[in-house]
C-alpha cells in the first residue's frame, strides 16, 4: 500500500534516501521539513509536490518561499511551523530523520498526530525513550524502526513474542579506527574519523560511530524499543556490515537478518511494514560476501561506550546528558576545536557534574539536555 509521508530532516542522508524510496516505491509526500539546504529542499519540492515544508530560521523560510513562488507550496518557519508539517492531517507516516534532541517535539508531535512513526531519528529514543514508547502506545502509534540495527531485530521479531526473547545482539562495524590503542587514537583527525568503512551517513553519526557512542546510543535506543534491560542487550563487532543484527530466543535458536549494507532497505521496510514490495536496495550477494566474523566490543579504549552503558545501567535524565554532552562534543571536534579523545573526556565530565534525576518529565529531559551542553562548554573555555 502506498503510503503518504511527512519527512522530517529530508535534507538529510535519510531524508534523501526515503525520498528515493518514495519515488520508486509511490509513496506520496504531504510534507517536509529540513535545516539550511535551501537548493535541495527546492528540488525536492518540485519534484515531490508537497503541501507543506518547513524550516526552523525564517530567512531561510523567506529564500525557499521565493524560490517557489511560482507553486502554491506553503513554506513555514520556526517550532510551529515545523509541529505543523510533522502533524499534517494528509500524511499518515512521519519519518523521524532530523539529527539529534532537535527532532524530539517533532516526533512527539507525529506521534500525537496518530502517523506511523518511521524512527530514524535515535537521540529521541536515547534522550526520551520511555516517554516516547509510552505516548505510542497511548495513542495506538506503530513505531518502526528505521535504524539498521533496529529493523534487523524488528524484521527478526515479526511473529515472535517478547517474552520467548533471551537476548537482543546489535552487530557493530567497529567503526574506521578498529584495533587502534589509545596513543593512536588521540592522533586521528576529523578527516580519519569521517572515512567510514562501510557505511554513508551524516556527519553526526559517523563521527558516533568512530567513538561507538553511536553502539551505546543504539543499545539504548534497542532497549527503550522493547522494553528490555540492559542485561538483554549484547553488542558484537562484525566488520563486515553483513548481518545486520540477532535475536535470541528462549530456546537457543539465533534468527539475524542480513543484507548488503544499504539504508534504502530498513527505510522501505518502516513504510512498507508489514509487507515487501521490490525496492531500489542492491541485494546481497551471498557468494562474494566476505567470511562473517563477531568479536567482543573493546569498552576501555572506546570510552564512548562504555560510558553509554553505564549511562544505560542508571537510566533516568543521565542519558539525555549524555546525548546533550556528546552531540556539542562531536560538533567541537567537526569544527576542529578539540581533538578526538576530547569527546568521551567531554562527555564523562558532563556526566561527572550535571546529576540524574529518575522518571523524568519532558522538562526535566530538555533541563538536562540544556545543563549537559552548559557543562561542556564550561569544560572546553
Ligand atoms: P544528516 O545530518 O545527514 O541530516 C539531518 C537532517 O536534519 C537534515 O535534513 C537537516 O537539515 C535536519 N536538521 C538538522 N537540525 C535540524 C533542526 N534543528 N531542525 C530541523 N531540521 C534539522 O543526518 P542523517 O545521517 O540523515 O541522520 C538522521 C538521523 O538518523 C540521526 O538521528 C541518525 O543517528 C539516524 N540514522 C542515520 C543513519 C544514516 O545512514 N545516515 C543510519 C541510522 C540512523
Ligand atoms: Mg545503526
Amino acid at each position: 500500500m502506498g503510503r503518504t509521508l511527512t519527512i522530517l530532516g529530508s535534507t538529510g542522508s535519510i531524508g534523501r534516501q526515503t525520498l528515493e524510496v518514495a519515488g520508486a516505491g509511490g509513496h506520496k509526500v504531504a510534507a517536509l521539513t529540513f535545516g539550511h539546504n535551501v537548493k535541495l529542499a527546492e528540488e525536492q519540492a518540485r519534484r515531490f509536490h508537497p503541501k507543506l515544508i518547513a524550516t526552523p530560521e525564517e530567512h531561510t523560510a523567506a529564500d525557499l518561499r521565493a524560490r517557489l513562488a511560482d507553486t502554491d507550496v506553503r513554506v513555514l518557519s520556526g517550532e510551529e511551523g515545523l509541529m505543523e508539517a510533522a502533524s499534517l492531517p494528509e500524511a499518515d507516516t512521519a519519518v523521524s530523520a532530523i539529527v539529534g534532541v532537535a527532532g524530539l517535539r517533532p516526533t512527539l508531535a507525529a506521534i500525537d498526530a496518530g502517523k506511523r512513526l518511521a524512527l530514524a531519528n535515535k537521540e529521541t529514543l536515547v534522550c526520551a525513550g520511555e516517554l516516547v514508547t509510552a505516548r505510542a502506545k497511548a495513542r495506538g502509534v506503530d513505531i518502526v524502526p528505521v535504524d539498521s540495527e533496529h529493523s534487523a531485530i524488528f524484521q527478526c521479531l515479526q511473529g515472535a513474542h517478547l517474552r520467548e526473547v533471551r537476548r537482543l545482539i546489535l552487530t557493530a562495524s567497529g567503526g574506521p579506527f578498529y584495533g587502534m590503542d589509545r596513543k593512536a587514537l588521540s592522533l586521528v583527525t576529523r578527516a580519519d574519523a569521517l572515512k567510514h568503512p562501510n557505511w554513508s551517513m551524516g556527519q553526526k553519526i559517523t563521527i558516533d560511530s568512530a567513538t561507538l557512542m553511536n553502539k551505546g546510543l543504539e543499545v539504548i535506543e534497542a532497549m527503550r524499543l522493547y522494553g528490555l534491560p540492559l542485561e538483554r542487550v549484547d553488542v558484537a563487532i562484525h566488520r563486515e556490515s553483513v548481518v545486520h543484527s540477532l535475536v535470541e530466543f528462549a530456546d537457543g535458536a539465533i534468527l539475524a537478518q542480513l543484507g548488503s549494507p544499504d539504508m534504502r532497505l530498513p527505510i522501505q521496510y518502516a513504510l512498507t511494514w508489514p509487507d515487501r514490495t521490490e525496492g531500489p536496495a542492491k541485494p546481497l550477494d551471498l557468494f562474494s560476501c566476505p567470511p562473517i566474523t563477531f568479536q567482543r566490543p573493546d569498552v576501555e579504549t572506546f570510552r564512548c561506550l562504555g560510558l553509554a552503558l553505564e549511562c544505560a545501567k542508571t537510566g533516568g535524565t543521565s542519558t539525555a546528558v549524555l546525548n546533550g554532552a556528546n552531540e556539542v562534543a562531536v560538533g567541537l571536534f567537526l569544527e576542529e576545536k578539540i581533538g578526538f579523545l576530547d569527546i568521551e573526556r567531554l562527555v564523562e565530565g558532563a556526566l561527572e557534574r550535571v546529576k540524574p534525576v529518575q522518571d523524568p518529565s519532558l522538562d526535566d529531559i530538555f533541563e538536562a539536555d540544556r545543563a549537559a551542553r552548559q557543562a561542556v562548554y564550561g569544560l572546553t573555555r
